[in-house]
């Protein structure tokens, strides 16, 4: 199976034929602030993610990166510096996804303002 996704514009676009893997939402401050509430997102191996266009990276740790699109400001990537990995934007990928969520990561930094209740895990 194939995911493909794409930003806003259009300006950036990402396939991979690899499985995607832990597909996740990440609760923390980071994450949160970017993206306006939350980041879902599942990872695969970077050489397995094929990526067009401009993508612009900011470092926001000094161990990750994420990176947008500088035209719509689409949130598409996360990237740790020493993993060979890449995460995408679930929001990003067209349906059908094949995917479901697994879990929560990061809930202790939540916000305050919404509850988790859908029965998943929470980390
Ligand atoms: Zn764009």
């Amino acid at each position: 199976m194939t995911t493909k996704g794409h930003c806003l514009c259009g300006g950036v676009t990402f396939q991979t034929d690899a499985m995607p893997q832990g597909a996740s939402v990440c609760h923390c401050g980071q994450c949160r602030r970017q993206t306006g509430h939350l980041w879902a997102s599942a990872y695969v191996a970077k050489e397995a993610l094929h990526v067009t266009g401009d993508v612009t990276w900011y470092a926001s740790s000094d161990n990750a990166k994420r990176g947008f699109c500088a035209k719509c400001g689409t949130v598409l990537f996360w990237a740790a510096h020493d993993e060979d990995t890449i995460s995408f934007s679930l929001g990003g990928i067209d349906n059908p996804t094949g995917l479901s969520l697994t879990k929560h990561i990061f809930t202790a930094d939540k916000g305050d303002y919404y509850e988790i209740n859908d029965g998943l895990p929470q980390k």
